[in-house]
């Protein structure tokens, strides 16, 4: 049923605060950012329509795969709404027609309205005319259903624009947000736990186009977190926020930092030299800030002295989108997400590695620095960056960068 008409998925995004040339970007780079995630959808094209971006899906495409793809847009950053129907003429009759066939489409409802509009005034008939010429076709064809114009169960919308006309009984809340590559690029400090990747998606919903960057603790331990991280990163490619990940492998590092600073710095000195090589990726790769997953409280190395101590490594702003957020909130995030399985599972990973029985949670500036007078950092930080391995995701709005790490 329906299928003589082609299927169309409508991308609603919201207008607010988006003014100006602002507007004509964001819509460009949703636009890229769908076409660059539909690739393996039976997909004739998209447009931009009436304030909207209009997936068109090849002829005799089935239902299931059309709602394949709405799941699909829906989790893009910067989709507020995916309305899924079909095309059909500006022609009344066929209108009330297809409004049955996508009507039809919906398993379980109760009660119905039709929300018509035109963007055209060259089309005769009015948004009033056209909810009541419709809804009385709904009403023929199900007879046992009750409109209700407050809370229906399904909403069928009608948009009359140009030359067609757009009709759906399906419409999903999107997440939101803004599209990647919107706001500049940041460089993501990413475990296999539950927080990093929930930051990362934070970032990536504003907008940012995200790169992470993995330390494991090889050779010192086994590469497991590096599969679950890669695992993670498959996970945040669905909806094109991750563009690469530098896989760092920091055992040798931490063993000479355990050989040579007091046990109870131990931790800060991870940190800091984690996030100087960070930082120095982030410069390669012309990202603008560091993220972390970290929750105030959270662990020993998460109280206000010690991130002083390690934001001080660095000069770039360094982003905690989850300083403020509960671990249950987190996790739900998380699970929401699509990473919560994976980063439960267990890898040892530099977290674990030579970890003293009690690290400094007071962390005195003179005394990392002291410490840290002691290694060759500098000279660290290039040979890990130089030495890291990069791992490419599909990401529609970046442009690899020839001289980043070491590309595979
Ligand atoms: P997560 O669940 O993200 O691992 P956590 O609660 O385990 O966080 P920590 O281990 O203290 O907390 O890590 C705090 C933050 O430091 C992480 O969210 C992440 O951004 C960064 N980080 C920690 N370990 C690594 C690692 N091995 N590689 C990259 N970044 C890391
Ligand atoms: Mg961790």
């Amino acid at each position: 049923m329906g299928d003589e008409h082609q299927r169309i998925c409508l991308v609603h995004y919201h207008e607010i605060g988006l003014k100006g040339r602002n507007r004509a970007n964001f819509e460009n780079r949703l636009l890229k950012n769908i076409e660059g995630i539909v690739k393996g959808f039976p997909i004739v094209t998209v447009h931009r329509i009436a304030g909207r971006l209009c997936v068109f899906l090849r002829e005799g495409t089935d239902r299931e795969t059309a709602l394949e793809l709405t799941e699909a847009l829906r989790i893009l950053p910067g989709v507020a709404r995916v309305s899924c129907g079909f095309k059909c003429e500006r022609d009344l009759e066929e209108m009330g027609q297809v409004a049955v066939n996508a009507l039809g489409e919906c398993s379980q409802f109760e009660t119905f309205k039709v929300q018509a509009r035109r963007n055209h005034t060259d089309f005769e008939t009015d948004s009033m005319q056209m909810n009541q010429i419709i809804g009385a076709a709904l009403c023929e064809a199900f007879p046992d259903k009750k409109v209700r114009m407050k809370d229906p169960d399904v909403t069928v919308g009608v948009e009359v624009v140009q030359n067609a006309v757009y009709v759906y009984a399906r419409s999903v809340r999107g997440i939101g947000g803004l599209p990647v590559g919107s706001s500049g690029r940041v460089m993501c400090l990413l475990s296999s736990g539950i927080d990093s990747p929930v930051a990362l998606w934070r970032l990536a919903r504003r907008g940012a186009e995200c790169i992470g960057v993995h330390f494991s603790g090889r050779p010192q331990t086994a590469d497991t977190s590096e599969y679950l991280v890669d695992d993670i990163a498959h996970v945040l490619e669905k909806s094109g926020c991750i563009a690469r990940v530098y896989v760092v492998a920091f055992g040798d590092y931490q063993k000479e930092i355990m050989l040579k600073v007091p046990p109870s710095l131990r931790v800060i000195m991870y940190r800091r030299l984690m996030f100087k090589v960070a930082e120095e990726l982030a410069k390669r790769e012309r990202a603008g800030a560091l993220v972390t997953g970290e929750s105030l409280g959270q662990v020993a190395s998460q109280t206000l002295d010690n991130i002083r101590a390690t934001d001080a490594s660095v000069d770039m702003p360094v982003f905690r989108p989850l300083i403020g957020t509960d671990k249950l909130e987190i996790i739900g995030e998380a699970q929401r997400l699509g990473t919560f399985e994976i980063s439960s599972q267990d890898a040892p990973d530099c977290c674990t590695l030579f970890m003293p029985r009690n690290p400094e949670t007071h962390a005195r500036m003179a005394d990392v620095l002291a410490a840290e007078a002691l290694l060759p950092i500098e000279q660290w930080v290039t040979e890990i960056a130089d030495d890291a391995e990069a791992h490419d995701y599909s990401c529609p709005s970046y442009k690899p960068r020839r001289h980043g790490g070491k590309v595979e």
